[in-house]
Parts: structure tokens; C-alpha cells; sequence
């Protein structure tokens, strides 16, 4: 690669990274869909990155010739092979499957919200070609901000191809890379199912390149972070860890590393393999601190996950510690209404709040707090923005806890 292109990839890989969904520990979804296709397709065997058979017209993976065969004669692959080869490959027929199933859960979930609305991309309500329904999943509030997922799509798609055409530096591809995960009107990450269906929409679009090409890599990233945002995280394991050993094998910079290593940890966290978490997001953490200093953007946010995984093992005490030291750096450096900060406040009021040896002041302190950050997410984020709603249910029961 030349060194733009590896300035590139920096930036961009620097805007895959994410912070940890503050709901919590989702019991998730524990259906492991074959994805990322690390799996046999008949008996679901791991085969990681390599190992195993592919089927030479369709790349569909096996264990071996045993199950290749089974799946020909009963597994229905002998109907199936020539659409998958058509699709352009295993991989990418998978990606458009799922593509097609996570923009209709989207839609669906959307449905009363977009009720009457028009897409603000193609101003139809219903998409000419695929036929999908609308979704908003931003901060975008009253008539603003319907699309469909498709219109989505197929912006960030042009916007990225000029950029990459035309050599645009490093910031301009990152910013348009940014379309894959936030609106472009009201600036904010999506959400939930739609941000889902953009991960896939991502995934499918830069699939088919070369394994090598950093553009792919990312995609890949972006889809995790989209299953995880949607809370299917034995999904977003799968791409998570291939993704670490396609970059484990491909390139070895820091700071990509720590972006998909803070992912992975996130996704741990989220699954409920709480120790595995813990020791790889203080690594992350330490990482970060060495190589950006603790005033960073990154930095601040990783202290955020450290200090998010303390609470949830009921480590108040280094939580809180962690958080005086890195809250008023955060609110200093990166404002008031930025997420890091946000997301730090709640759980630094929640850490308080949660304590069994909170004092009447902590308690006082955890409603102070939160009051603070609930007033802010609602003038940024909007009141019906889940992170807000969830700050507001947090508040209510400090309150409570106080008036007790
Ligand atoms: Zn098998
Ligand atoms: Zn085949
Ligand atoms: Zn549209
Ligand atoms: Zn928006």
C-alpha cells in the first residue's frame, strides 16, 4: 500500500471503533446463523479463516467431502449452487440474504413511525425497485429524516466511490465513510435495526473484493457493529473474530488492532463472557492511553467501556475512580453533548446510585448528575432517542432512591 493510502486506512478504521450499548447485558440472541461463513455449511463445524473445502463453483464451505456430498444429494445445494454462483459466491449471497431479511425487520420495526411519511432520498413512500418500507433510526425528529434503507445505501455508496476515485484525502473518505452509520442530516449514529441493515448494507456492497483490501476489512467492522447495535451478538462474535484474524494476518498497526480488539471486548461484554471483556478492554484501554495520551478522543472512550464493564461487575469503587479522573477531561475536551461524555455521566450517576455503600450525598450526587446529562441527551439527542429514554428510567430510580 502507499502511505495515503495507509493514512487512510488509519482514519478510517479509527471511525469503526464504537462504545458499548449503555442498556446493559441483553440476554441475546443466541441462534448462530452461518455468516461471515466461517462454518460448514451442514454441520456448523468452525472452520475459521481457512480450513476445510469449498465447493468449486459456488465457494460454499465444508467440513469436508463427506458433508459437501450430503449437501448436494439432500441439503438442496444441487438447486442452489448455480444462484450462490450467479450471486457472485457463497459470501455474497449470504450478504444479500441478509441484506434483504435486516432491511425488512427495519422497515417493520419503523412501521408506525413512518407511517404517511415519504423517503426524503427518492420522496416515495414505497421504493420503486425493492419495494421496502421506511425507516428513521437517528436523532433526526418531526417530518425529517424517512428514507429507506436502499436510498441509504446507495448514497454511501456513491459518496464513498468518488471519494476513492477521485483520491480524496483522508478525512473526506472517512467522513464518507461515516454515511454507513450516520444520518447525514442530524449527524448522529443510527440506532438499533436500521443500523443493522446499513452493517449489512456495507458487508454486501465491498464483499466481493479481495480479502486484502482494507475497505472490505472495514465493512466487515461495520457490520458488527450493526449486528451488536441490534443486539444479535452471536452474529456480531463471529465478525468480530474474523475480522481480528483477517487483520491479525493482513496488518499489524496498533491502532487498527485496538479498534477490533475493543469491538471484540464490547461484544464479550455483551454476551455476558464478562471476564474475557474485562481483561481485553484494559489492554484496549492501556493501549490507547500509550499510544494517544489520555486527553484523546479514542482514550476517552475506551475509558468509558473500562469503566462501563467495572460497574457491571460491581466494582464501584475503581468505576467511580476512573471516571472522576476521566469525566471532567471528557467534558472539557470533547463537550458537554458529545456521546462519550454522555454515556460516561450516566454511568458514573448509575455507579453511584447502585453502591450498597452509597451515602445519602452519593445519592444526591448520582440525581445531580444524571438530571445534568438527562437534559443535554434530550436537547441532542432527542427525547425519544433510546439513550435518553434510558438516562430518564435511570433518574427516576435515583430519585427513588433518595426520597427512600
Ligand atoms: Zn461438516
Ligand atoms: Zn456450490
Ligand atoms: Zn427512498
Ligand atoms: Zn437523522
Amino acid at each position: 500500500m502507499t502511505p495515503v493510502e495507509l493514512a487512510v486506512c488509519k482514519a478510517l478504521a479509527f471511525r469503526a471503533s464504537k462504545s458499548f450499548c449503555i442498556a446493559g447485558l441483553p440476554p441475546g440472541d443466541l441462534y448462530l446463523q452461518k455468516m461471515i461463513l466461517t462454518q460448514c455449511a451442514v454441520c456448523a463445524t468452525d472452520l475459521g479463516l481457512t480450513l476445510g473445502k469449498k465447493c468449486g463453483r459456488c465457494s460454499t464451505r465444508y467440513c469436508g467431502p463427506e458433508c459437501q456430498v450430503q449437501h448436494w444429494k439432500e441439503g438442496g445445494h444441487d438447486k442452489l449452487c448455480k444462484p450462490i454462483k450467479k450471486a457472485g459466491g457463497a459470501e455474497q449471497y449470504n450478504a444479500n440474504k441478509k441484506y434483504t431479511e435486516a432491511v425488512a425487520v427495519a422497515a417493520e420495526s419503523c412501521a408506525e413511525d413512518t407511517k404517511g411519511q415519504t423517503c426524503y432520498i427518492c420522496t416515495q413512500a414505497v421504493h420503486w425497485k425493492t419495494k421496502e418500507g421506511l425507516v428513521r433510526g437517528c436523532a433526526c425528529r418531526g417530518t425529517a429524516g424517512f428514507a429507506h434503507v436502499s436510498c441509504l445505501a446507495e448514497q454511501a455508496k456513491i459518496l464513498f466511490a468518488e471519494a476513492e476515485e477521485n483520491n480524496l484525502d483522508a478525512k473526506a473518505r472517512n467522513e464518507r465513510w461515516a454515511r454507513w452509520s450516520s444520518c447525514s442530516l442530524c449527524e448522529q449514529e443510527y440506532h438499533g435495526v436500521v443500523r443493522c441493515a446499513l452493517g449489512w448494507a456495507c458487508w454486501k456492497t465491498y464483499v466481493g473484493r479481495p480479502e486484502a483490501d482494507e475497505v472490505r476489512c472495514l465493512a466487515m467492522g461495520t457490520l458488527g457493529n450493526g449486528l451488536s447495535y441490534a443486539k444479535r451478538l452471536a452474529e456480531a462474535l463471529v465478525v468480530n473474530e474474523a475480522e481480528l484474524s483477517i487483520r491479525r494476518r493482513l496488518w499489524t498497526h496498533e491502532e487498527d488492532m485496538l479498534v477490533v480488539q475493543g469491538n471484540l471486548a464490547g461484544t464479550y461484554l455483551q454476551l455476558g463472557r464478562i471476564e474475557d471483556g474485562l481483561s481485553m478492554q484494559r489492554d484496549v484501554y492501556s493501549g490507547r492511553l500509550k499510544l494517544n495520551g489520555e486527553e484523546h478522543e479514542e482514550s476517552l472512550r475506551e475509558a468509558f467501556n473500562y469503566a462501563s464493564l467495572l460497574r457491571q461487575l460491581k466494582r464501584f469503587e475503581e468505576c467511580k475512580a476512573l471516571l472522576r479522573r476521566t469525566l471532567p477531561v471528557s467534558r472539557r475536551v470533547l463537550g458537554e453533548g458529545s456521546e462519550t461524555t454522555l454515556r460516561m455521566g450516566c454511568i458514573y450517576g448509575w455507579a453511584l446510585c447502585d453502591d450498597p455503600a452509597a451515602t445519602l450525598e452519593d445519592l444526591r450526587e448520582a440525581v445531580t448528575t444524571l438530571e445534568d446529562v438527562e437534559r443535554t441527551a434530550r436537547r441532542v439527542l432527542g427525547g425519544a432517542h433510546p439513550h435518553t429514554k434510558l438516562i430518564g428510567q435511570r433518574l427516576g430510580e435515583a430519585r427513588k432512591k433518595v426520597q427512600n
